[in-house]
């Protein structure tokens, strides 16, 4: 049976590959610092194939056995978290990915890199390719997530190149669905929280500013396919259908039946003003594409937040 390792495997994102590569025949070793992730993501798995180890990979990552793959997932995504974690979160991506690609190596394992579309800055190329360098701020706020994720991907290139290590990378765009924190702080968590309370939708800026948003079980789905082929350069997951921020605030309203308003706040620093993945990487070299609408998706994001609110209050 193979053994899988996720660091951050009490994320949003980490919890569902977990899901994914246990209903896979993997057994899991799931290591988090529970920084910006919950228990409550991985509660489920008492019964799996599944270890939890409370650790902070930061410091140093060992694992007793055999381990075949590493996810390293570890690391606040969420803007909201990481300007109010800036340190943590250059150090996770910095000495984290180290200790990560260290594990990795000294296992023979494969190794997988959760990067992000943050890597391509406030973009000048639109839609982005894997080939663009990008535009990023190293100093301003944004720039403790962007360079150590640009980091993170240097280091682990170098692991490939010098070590020999199957190392891959993975460009993350937007991506939402159920098990997302009702305080996340990013857009769409936010508009459902507010749009299912009754409160202000609040919309920074002017809203048209875009974003391209992608349902959590095609971006696993697209992961594992990455995990499975000998592809060693990064491919963009995402879904190609990009919109406003307006559009999607909208888009939350119908979907609820809220009657909130529409307020506007100031536009974050650097806040990037259009993104969307060009996937023909992933659909050339991996077969991938997105399946699921934004209709189906809100849908069950939806579902879940309701439940999670309804919890919340009868607490
Ligand atoms: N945004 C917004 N209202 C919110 C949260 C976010 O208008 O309550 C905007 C944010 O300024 C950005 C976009 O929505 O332009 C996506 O932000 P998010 O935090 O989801 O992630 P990002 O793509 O910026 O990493």
């Amino acid at each position: 049976m193979p053994r899988a390792v996720i660091t951050g495997v009490a994320g949003f994102i980490g919890s569902h590959l977990a899901d994914s590569l246990l209903d896979r025949g993997y057994s899991v070793v799931g290591i988090d610092n529970l920084l910006t992730g919950s228990l409550s993501n991985v509660r489920h798995l008492r019964n799996r194939d599944f270890e939890f180890i409370h650790h902070d990979v930061t410091n140093e990552v060992s694992v007793a056995g055999a381990v075949d793959l590493v996810l390293h997932w570890a690391s606040p995504a969420s803007p909201v978290d990481y300007l109010e974690l800036p340190i943590p979160t250059l150090k996770v991506g910095a000495l984290g990915t180290h200790n990560a690609l260290g594990l990795a190596k000294a296992k023979s394992a494969r190794f997988v890199l959760a990067s992000t579309s943050e890597v391509y800055g406030d973009p000048l190329e639109h839609p982005q390719r894997e080939t663009y360098w990008g535009n990023v701020n190293p100093i301003g706020p944004r720039g403790v997530y962007d360079e150590a994720k640009r980091f993170a991907e240097a280091i682990t290139t170098a692991y490939h190149r010098y070590h020999g290590l199957d190392a891959k990378i993975v460009r993350i765009f937007n991506t939402y669905g159920p098990r997302m924190r009702l305080h996340d702080g990013r857009a769409i968590p936010n508009f459902i929280t507010q749009a299912l309370r009754g409160e202000d939708v609040t919309i920074y800026g002017d809203g048209d500013q875009t974003r391209s948003f992608c349902f959590v079980s095609d971006l696993v789905r697209g992961i594992i396919a990455l995990v499975e082929s000998d592809i060693n350069e990064p491919v963009n997951i995402g879904n190609p259908a990009e919109m406003t921020i307006r559009q999607i605030a909208d888009a939350i309203l119908a979907a609820t039946g809220s009657r909130s308003r529409v307020v506007h706040k100031p536009l974050p620093t650097d806040d990037p003003k259009v993104r969307q993945p060009d996937i023909g990487r992933a659909r050339t070299l991996l077969g991938w594409e997105p399946r699921v609408s934004l209709a189906e998706g809100l849908r069950a994001t939806i579902e879940y937040f309701r439940a999670a609110l309804a919890a919340g209050e009868a607490r």
